[in-house]
């Protein structure tokens, strides 16, 4: 359905995106090694992920970084290589071809299909070094990272470091990087430092862009076709208003009114309150580090767009800050996504979320 609140994971289900979805099947095809899929929240990067790596004939690993972070608020070499392997596990074809490769990895066994590490051994560039040798016979084998810039918490596990051995040496592995907070994942990467492991390495970067006001009309109208569900022309115009080109709002506009039966207004709120909460988890981390957060969010979101006058907004709620402690502040927040600069002016780029931080 095109309205499922979850990645989507087949092409049917995929609205548009044909050239995106393309680009990076190509990218893939060329044996490029590193590529980054890059864009805001919930413009769709996991749902084209999964689609690519279903259509494409190479055997492929996904591991959700920020989803093993949150489970195991951590993501050091043992936890990233157990869901590697859990990636793999109970795929028989693959399994049962890259066995002869990973049997020979210290501290991973193999029983039957399922593959797991046994100990304190294991390395994963060893793992790295297996499915490379394994992708030679396989054609290559695609490792894609959902949400990397959580791979910065890996402690002693340097995963640019790790990356960029593979990256230079593996050429049979190609590393498929998503990345909601950009900045974040810039940082961690720091292709521009040259102390740093990936300095200047090649990377192919697929941007995802919200839908134009055209897309997201046609993306409604099909949707609430293919349920049979009856709206005015009126109701899409204002959710396209409303919701700014961005997929996953959109999807979840149009599942709120068809599978619960909802009002234009209800949906809208439905949304507004699934944001709410959604933000409650996100910015749990950052609102704990500082609740500062919160209130500079605020000051964006009320239309506080100078850093000079953000900052006033911010002293009179919560008192003296000086000026560099609030730019990092600040700085965070546009690396994490939630605030864009442009043009030395500082907007909330999600207009739902933008309504969230208002209250
Ligand atoms: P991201 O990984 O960028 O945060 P997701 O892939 O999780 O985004 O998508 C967010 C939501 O939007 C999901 O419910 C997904 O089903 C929907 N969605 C995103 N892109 C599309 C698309 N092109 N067609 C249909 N639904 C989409
Ligand atoms: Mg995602």
């Amino acid at each position: 359905m095109l309205f499922s609140p979850y990645p989507k994971t087949k092409r049917e289900e995929l609205f548009d995106r044909e050239r995106e979805l393309k680009e990076l099947e190509e990218a893939v095809k060329r044996g490029e090694r590193l590529i980054l899929l890059l864009g805001l929240r919930r413009l769709g990067k996991s749902s084209l992920l999964n689609v690519a790596l279903n259509e494409l004939t190479y055997p492929s690993i996904k591991v959700d970084v920020r989803k093993t972070y949150s489970e195991f608020s951590s993501v050091n070499r043992y936890v990233i290589g157990k869901m590697l392997l859990s990636g793999m596990s109970g795929r028989k074809k693959l399994v049962e071809e890259a066995k002869l490769f990973l049997e020979r990895v210290k501290g991973v066994s193999v029983s039957g299909l399922k593959l797991e590490i046994t100990s304190k051994d294991f390395s994963i560039t060893e793992l790295l070094e297996a499915l490379n040798e394994y992708g030679e016979k396989a054609g290559r084998v695609i490792i894609a990272f959902d949400e990397a810039q959580y791979l910065r918490f890996g402690g002693a596990t340097r995963y640019d470091g790790i990356l960029a051995y593979a990256i230079d040496n593996l050429e049979n592995l190609t590393f498929i990087l998503t990345g909601s907070e950009v900045g974040l994942l810039f940082d961690f990467l720091k292709f521009d430092n040259p102390e740093a492991p990936l300095f200047g390495r090649y990377h192919h970067d697929v941007i995802l862009d919200r839908f134009s006001p055209e897309i997201s009309t046609e993306f409604l109208r099909k949707g609430f076709e293919e349920a049979n569900f009856k709206v005015s022309r009126r109701e899409i115009e204002g959710a396209v208003g409303e919701l700014d080109g961005i997929p996953g709002w959109l999807a979840l506009y149009g599942y709120m009114r068809v599978t619960r039966d909802l009002g234009h207004e209800e949906a809208m709120n439905e949304v507004l309150r699934e944001a709410k909460s959604l933000v409650q988890t996100e910015l749990s981390r950052l609102f704990a580090y500082s609740p500062r957060y919160r209130v500079i969010l605020k000051a964006v979101a009320l239309g506080y767009s100078r850093w000079k006058d953000i900052k006033d907004y911010l002293t009179l709620k919560l008192g003296y800050i000086n000026d560099s402690n609030f730019s990092k502040l600040l700085e965070n927040l546009v690396k994490s996504g939630y605030v864009e600069k442009k043009e030395g002016k500082y907007t909330i780029p999600d207009p739902v979320l933008q309504k969230v931080f208002r209250e």
